[in-house]
């Protein structure tokens, strides 16, 4: 029996019309690059998330029908029955874990641009489709209404053969038709499907009472929906019509499932939004209104805020998409009192990169993310050590820090050396830029961690040498030295060095999160990464009341920051600043206190004067140390021994902190395990099945 902790209240069950949940933890859906093309992975991970102890599992969207096609966008697919087994394996595989399963139907409307099934998106009104690409979606007419309503009867039917407890009716982040139809700014139809809000809201009326009548006998049906779009007067409000339509629905749905729309806004970064429970404001309401169950979001990590959300009567259940990858056993944490073991997810967004990109979720706190069914790792288990034999991580960022962890966790002895007198490499520097703060969660969580453990011993202001670790005598050696910006502005748009650089003062990343001083009057950024780290250095120096000109070949603001939905919170943050933006340009020369720069269409050159450079173009592997080792173990008469040597990290591929842990990770579970099987699992993939005779 467990002891009462005041967190009981979390896990007391909750009815939702004809199921039960064990408890009030609610994974709700969200995307992750699987979906219909590989979903043994899929049910892999939800499986996880299940056995974390979460009461509800949900998918990603789910197709419901060929005119809501997603492609190349992996998401869910119900579009015949072909589609139930694929389904069946996570319903399956989260029942055997004692939780319920829900599903996320969904037709996208004009955000579907059908572009594998060739069928014209449709929409409430003849409009241009939501991805710059020249196709227009089709105004229904009353017959294509009812067919979309049939299309949703038949898919939740479908969904209740495939084994799920909750269906859901989709109304939420600007990407399906039912909330297309609600809206004013997509629908100006004149018949009974617009025009009064009563009327915009009939479609997801409808849907949702014949859901109800198809299925609602053994499964629940949840409405998610979008209380607030956060555009003030020029979108839905929570205070006026969001709040309308939960009093004009109020007890139809067995659930509401409320957030903020679109997207953007409701899977909100740290960089632009810090506080836990952000969305409470918008929801609080809801509960007031419908005797049924709510369900919220807000990146809820902190179980305290957990219990008052519960205690206040704004939830019933604590939602999570972001908490529940970053540590999937979040429930489980919490049940045994071992918060501090909480993996906190840190909102850098990567995980929505990769649905963005098409590829299988990942995560920068928890690397086994994605890999459950792939590599079969698990976020709580590792495979015990194999022999004795000690090991040496040099470096303590991300991936010196993960690998000593799970190396500590196999239960080999680990040697941590760190040439500065604190943990954390970048994470340490990059967390003190603005916006940034959370992320030091990447290493909180890692060094307590090793704190407890027995079998860790860290030296802090030790830069090895290669002979001192081979005075060490430890033979198995993890090398996480990390990495450095350059200084000449080689990069992304130039294989050559800028001319005349020695001209100015040039400062890289790593000077300004040293805290380098910088000189009066205007620095110009030069951003050839186009990641989020030059966007974050100019909001961070512009803050501090320097004059930045920000100069980038690419055409916006960090461009790659549109695959953690921040591209447009970055450049108006810069504009409202005053950041200059010199868009589509290189430099090509400096000289003092100006650079020349070069627009990348038409060759055009210009003047912009600057006192100091920063230039954000490229990193150098810090690989010093390990050409030293391999030296000295070449050279005989200095060594006798083998070294196993192993670069991870930056060291061995600058990328993200997420490539970092990830790579740490992978070394620490690869140490001495068979290579045959670590191959293996890294080329376990779902191949499309082909008929052999
Ligand atoms: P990664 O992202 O791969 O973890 P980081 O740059 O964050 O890389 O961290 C590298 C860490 O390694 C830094 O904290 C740095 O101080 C440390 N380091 C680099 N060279 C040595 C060395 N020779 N001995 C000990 N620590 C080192
Ligand atoms: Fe949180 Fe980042 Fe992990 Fe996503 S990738 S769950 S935002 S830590």
């Amino acid at each position: 029996m467990l002891k009462a902790n005041r967190y009981d209240v979390l896990f007391e069950r909750v009815s939702i019309g004809p199921v039960t949940a064990r408890n009030r933890f609610y994974q709700v859906p969200h995307c992750c690059g699987m979906g219909h093309l590989r979903p043994q992975a899929h049910a892999a991970m939800r499986a996880i998330k299940a056995e974390g102890g979460w009461a509800v599992v949900s998918t990603e969207e789910t197709e419901i029908h060929p005119s809501s096609d997603l492609s190349p966008s992996t998401e869910q697919r119900l579009w015949d029955e072909k589609d139930i087994p694929a389904l069946r394996l996570m319903t399956d595989a989260v029942h055997d874990q004692g939780a319920l399963a829900a599903i996320e139907l969904v037709h996208c409307g004009h955000h579907a641009p059908n572009l594998l099934s060739r069928m014209p998106p449709l929409a409430p009104v003849n409009m241009a489709i939501d991805i710059p690409y020249p196709k227009q979606a089709r105004a229904m007419s009353k017959s294509d209404i009812k067919d979309l309503r049939c299309w949703h009867r038949t898919a939740a039917r479908r969904a209740k053969d495939a084994g799920f407890d909750i269906v859901y009716v989709y109304a939420g982040h600007k990407l399906t038709l039912p909330q297309h139809f609600l809206l004013p700014e997509f629908n100006t139809r004149t018949d009974e499907y617009g025009g009064s809000l009563e009327n915009r809201t009939r479609l997801i009326r409808e849907l949702l009472e014949e859901t109800k009548e198809e299925i609602g006998d053994r499964c629940a049906v949840a409405f998610r929906f979008a209380v607030d779009e956060l555009k003030g007067g020029d979108g839905m409000q929570a205070h006026e019509e969001g709040r309308g339509v939960v009093e004009l629905l109020a007890d139809i749905p067995d659930l509401w499932d409320v957030v903020v729309s679109d997207w953007a806004n409701d899977s909100q970064t740290t960089r632009f939004q810090m506080d836990e429970g952000y969305q409470v404001p918008y929801i609080k309401f809801v509960k007031e209104v419908t005797q049924r169950p709510v369900v919220a979001v807000g990146r809820f990590t902190s179980p305290d805020l957990m219990v008052s959300l519960v205690n206040r009567k704004i939830v019933d259940f604590i939602g999570a998409a972001r908490p529940s990858i970053s540590d999937p056993f979040l429930p489980m944490k919490i049940r045994d009192n071992r918060i501090d073991e909480i993996r906190e997810c840190i909102g850098c967004n990567i995980c929505v990169s990769s649905d963005v990109l098409g590829v299988p979720i990942r995560c920068t706190q928890n690397p086994t993310m994605g890999e459950e069914w792939r590599r079969g790792w698990h976020p709580e288990k590792i495979e015990p050590n194999i022999t004795d034999a000690a090991t040496l991580v040099v470096g303590a960022g991300p991936a010196g820090l993960e690998c000593a962890m799970q190396l500590a966790r196999r239960g080999y002895h680990v040697t941590l050396a760190e040439a500065t007198g604190e943990l954390g490499g970048r994470v340490l520097q990059e967390s003190g830029l603005k916006g940034l703060a959370a992320w030091l969660r990447v290493r909180d969580n890692r060094v307590y961690e090793l704190q407890q453990s027995g079998n860790v011993d860290i030296f802090l202001n030790s830069p090895l040498s290669a002979e001192q670790i081979i005075e060490f005598g430890i033979e198995n050696i993890f090398l996480a030295t990390g990495s450095r910006w350059r200084r000449d502005g080689i990069g992304r748009s130039s294989r050559r060095a800028i001319p005349k650089l020695e001209a100015t003062q040039v400062l890289t990343p790593n000077d300004i999160m040293d805290g380098t001083q910088l000189p009066e009057g205007p620095i110009v950024i030069y951003d050839d990464d186009q990641g989020y780290l030059a966007g974050v250095i100019a909001d961070h120096l512009s803050t501090a009341g320097h004059e930045i000109t920000f100069v980038t070949p690419a055409s916006v603001v960090s461009p790659w920051t549109s695959y953690t939905l921040e591209q447009e919170r970055v450049q108006r943050s810069l504009i409202m600043q005053g950041v200059k933006i010199l868009a589509n340009a290189t430099i090509i020369n400096a000289a003092t206190s100006v650079i020349e720069t070069c627009c990348v269409f038409s060759g055009e050159r210009k003047e912009t004067s600057c006192n100091a450079i920063v230039l954000v173009t490229e990193r150098e592997p810090n690989l010093t140390l390990h050409s030293e080792l391999n030296r000295i173990s070449s050279s005989e008469e200095k060594w006798d021994s083998t070294l196993n040597v192993k670069v991870i990290g930056d060291a061995f591929m600058p990328g993200l902190i997420a490539d970092a842990v990830f790579s740490g990770h992978l070394a620490a579970r690869n140490f001495e395990a068979d290579p045959t099987r670590s191959d293996l699992a890294f080329y376990r993939r779902e191949i499309p099945w082909l008929p052999t005779g």
